[in-house]
């Protein structure tokens, strides 16, 4: 296209909130095959909330609370954030925590009030032979409500299980729609549990998920695409996304997400909902079109 239709294409797109960053981007956005979505805060809402809380040990449910919002408060995740507003809900205050320890897509660990605490997800209880198996059902269920369950370990002993809820976007179904009808293949791709992300895929009908993915590991997925010949769209928020966005051949952040996103990316969304993903592609398209 020439610099002058790239630059119609721009200020088109701007109107509508999508922020083109790299006028190269705008002339690739046609050309995608598949599109990636990140999950939390992509297509939820990314303000997790903890809904249910199933006590397994002899601590009460405010010394439960208590433990695990001190230990969290040292995670910026939003599965702490969650935390610690249940946490406040309850107005209870946070004890001293030492040698906190947080482990890339499994959860954390660390010591408060002389006792050991662990929370997280199954591979962060495999890691530490905590048993949990006469769980795994209930454990399933709160998957399969497209719920993320949680388990909290205390010296080496299941205290608890909790479930998590992030609800999706009331507009991700209808967009991503739009990017299937217009013929792109289209992936969700996750840290959290396949059950969850499973659950969450059907309600925005998206078939093809890649669940439990460590978060060095999307932007490997998006180079397997693209290994595979596939023109790659990735989207995401956080900053475990920014190598996958800076890997596609078009990265697309949400616009409320964080900075690292936001400046991985060609294109921001800044009204942080879906369908600026197929709004940038028509202006993509029509850009292309103005100048054969
Ligand atoms: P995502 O961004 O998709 O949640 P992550 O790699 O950040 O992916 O996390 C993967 C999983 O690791 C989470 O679903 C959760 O089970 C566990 N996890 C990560 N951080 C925490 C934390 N601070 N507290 C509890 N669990 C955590
Ligand atoms: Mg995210």
């Amino acid at each position: 296209a020439t610099p002058m239709s790239v630059m119609v294409g721009v200020g088109k797109a701007a109107e509508s909130g999508v922020l083109i960053r790299n006028g190269e981007a705008l002339q690739t956005a046609s050309q995608l095959t598949t599109m990636v979505l990140d999950k939390t805060g992509t297509i939820t809402e990314g303000k997790p909330q903890v809904t249910d809380l199933k006590l397994l040990g002899d601590l009460d449910e405010s010394q439960v609370l208590t433990l695990l919002a001190s230990v969290e408060s040292g995670s910026e995740h939003p599965i702490a954030e969650a935390i610690l507003s249940a946490a406040q809900e309850k107005e209870l205050s946070l004890s001293p925590v030492d040698q906190f320890d947080s482990i890339d897509g499994h959860g954390v660990s660390a010591k408060s009030v002389g006792k050991h605490i662990l929370i997280g997800n199954d591979k962060l209880m495999n890691r530490f032979s905590i048993e949990y198996e006469a769980h795994a059902i209930a454990t399933k269920e709160i998957a399969q409500q497209a719920k993320t369950p949680i388990f909290v370990a205390i010296d080496g002993k299941l205290e608890a299980l909790i479930a998590i809820s992030d609800p999706v976007k009331a507009d991700s179904l209808s967009a991503i729609q739009r990017l299937k009808t217009s013929g792109l293949r289209v992936i969700m791709i996750t840290g959290d549990n396949q059950h969850t992300a499973q659950a969450i895929a059907s309600q925005v009908g998206i078939d093809e998920v890649f669940a439990e993915v460590l978060p060095e590991g999307k932007a490997h997925e998006v180079q397997k695409l693209q290994q595979a010949f596939e023109v790659v769209g990735m989207t995401g928020d956080g900053i475990n996304d920014a190598p996958a966005l800076a890997q596609a051949d078009v990265g697309f952040a949400i616009g409320t997400g964080t900075d690292i996103a936001i400046e991985s990316a060609d294109i921001a969304l800044m009204q942080g909902s879906l369908h600026g993903l197929a709004d940038a592609i028509n202006i993509s398209k029509a850009t292309l079109k103005n100048i054969k």
